[in-house]
């Protein structure tokens, strides 16, 4: 099996480490906005203007969040790779995956054929 160049794994780990931070620095602001952070008021009759307004703004957060929170999951995953060696090689055919790719998408856990294939 090839082997990974160390030199681009160094690079994508620093820019992992770097997103995961940014990452992490959303989510903790992101849940400061959050209109129903501290204080459990989730009322179900209630439909003033401003309680409309939290609650899409509550859902909007909410929306974002899991979004950042799968991005962490998967940075983290893609570092715990890089750590045990696994990194750049696709899950499915554990082909080396194109390092292109990988400077792209550097969560990238499929190869750009098996990536297609499961889009399909
Ligand atoms: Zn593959």
């Amino acid at each position: 099996m090839l082997k990974f160049p160390k030199a681009i794994l160094v690079e994508i780990e620093t820019h992992l480490l770097a997103e995961k931070k940014r990452v992490q620095e959303q989510i903790t602001e992101l849940a400061a906005q959050d209109p129903f952070a501290d204080v459990d008021r989730l009322s179900d009759n209630a439909a003033s203007d401003t309680e409309a307004k939290e609650e899409f703004n509550h859902d909007r957060v909410e929306a974002m969040l899991e979004e950042l929170k799968l991005k962490l999951t998967q940075i983290e995953a893609a570092l715990t790779r890089i750590k045990n060696g696994k990194y750049g090689y696709c899950t499915n055919c554990k082909q080396m995956i194109d390092t292109d790719r990988l400077a792209a998408i550097p969560t990238a856990t499929l190869c750009v054929t098996c990536g297609a294939e499961k889009r399909r």
